[in-house]
């Protein structure tokens, strides 16, 4: 069954320029059913960040077949898949990448100006920034937060658009211990709510240990890190 969920076949990504060719990814099955949440863990530069760019829509694979709730992506015209990433696709950095000229409310409608239309935006934005415990920071700017505020700003503007499918790059990568652990304990709650599909690629294995999938990059292939 190819309906909803996430189903990527025998999917590679090569580089290749004057300097070589690197194969980045050498042939990666998946497959996560809605409301599924999963870690990818493995070493720097096994091609976490690729992979995740891959599902995200923001770059193509070389071979191979992804289905994203439903769909074939990379058979969509460059406008359609703009759409399609806009109304369906969740991203978080590592980097926070709020703009610094706007506000935490702004900043968090961020993703609704492209295509306009949904209503009670504000409504949504405001109720978003009070889940991640910023309600009293609304008109605030991102130099007046914290590393930790800044990422759960980052989580809001992902989550505006109710996005089916929400992908985290080493969220708390830049956080300490003890903040870490409480971005993280939002993103699986906000997860369990939404009931969307949750990708993390994350060093912490304990985080990793409460998904519900947990496969492990190397070589340019994933395996299920609990076979
Ligand atoms: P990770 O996120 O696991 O640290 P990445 O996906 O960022 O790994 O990178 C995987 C590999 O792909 C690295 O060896 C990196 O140098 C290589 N790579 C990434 N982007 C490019 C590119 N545009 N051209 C050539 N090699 C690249
Ligand atoms: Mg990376």
């Amino acid at each position: 069954m190819n309906t909803g969920g996430l189903h990527l076949n025998d999917v590679t990504r090569v580089y290749e320029d004057n300097a070589g060719r690197v194969e980045v990814l050498r042939g990666i099955s998946l497959t996560m059913q809605p409301g599924n949440s999963l870690a990818i863990t493995g070493p720097s530069g096994s091609g976490k960040s690729t992979l995740l760019h891959v599902i995200g829509t923001l770059d193509q694979p070389s071979s191979g077949a992804v289905s994203i709730l439903g769909t074939d992506p990379f058979a969509m015209s460059e406008p359609d898949l703009a759409r399609f990433r806009n109304e369906n696709i969740g991203f978080v950095f590592q980097d926070h990448h709020l703009l610094p000229q706007y506000s935490v409310l702004e900043n968090t409608l961020i993703p609704t100006l492209a295509f306009p239309g949904d209503n009670n935006l504000r409504d949504r934005a405001t109720e978003l920034l009070e889940h991640v415990g910023l309600s009293h920071r609304l008109d605030h700017h991102p130099a007046q937060l914290s590393g930790g505020e800044r990422q759960r700003v980052a989580i809001a503007r992902a989550l505006i658009k109710q996005p089916g499918l929400l992908l985290c790059d080493e969220p708390t990568g830049n956080l300490d211990v003890e903040t870490a652990s409480s971005v993280a304990k939002l993103i699986s709650g906000l997860h369990v709510r939404a009931n969307n599909m949750l990708i993390v690629v994350t060093h912490s294995m304990e985080l990793a240990g409460q998904f519900s999938q947990h496969v492990e990059l190397r070589d340019g292939l994933c395996k299920d890190a609990r076979a």
